[in-house]
């Protein structure tokens, strides 16, 4: 291999499914970058050892991805304060010969709002997240820290007061049945579980008690419309879906790596669109 090509990875296992090398793939054919992404698959049994030795196989730096994220978080040698907040570290580099962790995705999500529904207003608004694992958590930071207020509405409702705990003023904690109040006065409606993913069962709230120009966002992007942004675009809200977020968190990786920034251009979303209709 020759040296001056730069190699990075996304680790975890699974891993084929991952549309993250398609990504950086593009990035670095359009920028000209002599480098590599690549998968790398790794059962929970010898992940801490590959991870804590990636200069030695190659790689300036990769993503993690399920089941590995909280483990990256507790081996790297130093987080930044995204990675503390969230908890768990999804891209990691290495300055001088440490492993350093952080975690792109509340970055991601609050870009993507940004672009595709530019002026939504964080500061002051109110969100209503339902959820309470890792996505949940980066999404209540970035939304934290533009200024918003947020409630989380969980099916286990201990693990949403645990996280509204960890976060303090401005966010609070409640199960499903919350909904009903909570949903009049939500500017923002992020779903952040896994129900509406293919081969998950759909995600069964009650839209009529939300405020009507109440922005609709989800995570979850196969299928690119889920059944709850086709119930919220036919009710007349704006909608958000999850694949842009996973372009926007890319950049963050690929700019430590490559050392440039990279753009999310129309051409690439429809890349990984024609790639998740397949
Ligand atoms: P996670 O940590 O496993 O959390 C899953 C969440 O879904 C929990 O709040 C869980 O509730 C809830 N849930 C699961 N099954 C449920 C059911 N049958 N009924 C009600 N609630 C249920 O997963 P995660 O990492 O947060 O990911 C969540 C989703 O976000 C996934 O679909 C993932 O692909 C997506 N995501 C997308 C992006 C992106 O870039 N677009 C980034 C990150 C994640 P309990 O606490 O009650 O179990």
């Amino acid at each position: 291999m020759n040296s001056a090509v730069r190699r990075a990875c996304v680790m975890g296992h699974p891993i084929s499914h991952s549309r993250s090398p398609m990504i950086h793939e593009y990035w670095l054919a359009q920028l000209g970058i002599a480098g590599r992404y690549e998968l790398v698959d790794r059962a929970p049994g010898s992940f801490a050892d590959f991870f804590t030795r990636l200069a030695e196989h190659g790689y300036v730096g990769g993503n993690i991805t399920v089941p590995h994220k909280e483990a990256a978080f507790r081996l790297v040698a130093r987080r930044d304060a995204i990675a503390e907040a969230v908890g768990a570290v999804n891209t990691v580099w290495y300055e001088g010969a440490r492993l350093v962790g952080s975690n792109s995705d509340p970055h991601g999500f609050i870009a993507n709002l940004d672009a595709v529904a530019p002026g939504w207003g964080a500061a002051g608004s109110r969100a209503v997240i339902l959820g309470a694992g890792g996505a949940a958590r980066s999404a209540a930071y970035a939304l934290i820290e533009r200024g918003a207020d947020v409630a989380l509405a969980n099916r286990t409702i201990e693990r949403a007061r645990a996280l509204a705990g960890h976060f303090g003023t401005h966010v609070s904690g409640h199960g499903f049945d919350a909904l009903p109040a909570l949903l009049p006065n939500a500017d923002l409606l992020v779903n952040c579980t896994s129900l509406g993913m293919v081969g998950k069962p759909p995600l069964e709230i009650d839209l009529a008690p939300l405020k009507e120009n109440a922005l609709v966002c989800d995570l979850v992007y196969v299928p690119l419309e889920t059944p709850l942004l086709a119930r919220a675009r036919a009710r007349g809200h704006r909608i958000v879906d999850g694949l842009g977020m996973l372009l926007h968190q890319a950049g963050f990786g690929f700019e430590k790596w490559f050392g440039v920034m990279p753009k999310v251009t129309q051409e690439l979303r429809a890349l990984l669109e024609a790639d998740i209709r397949k």
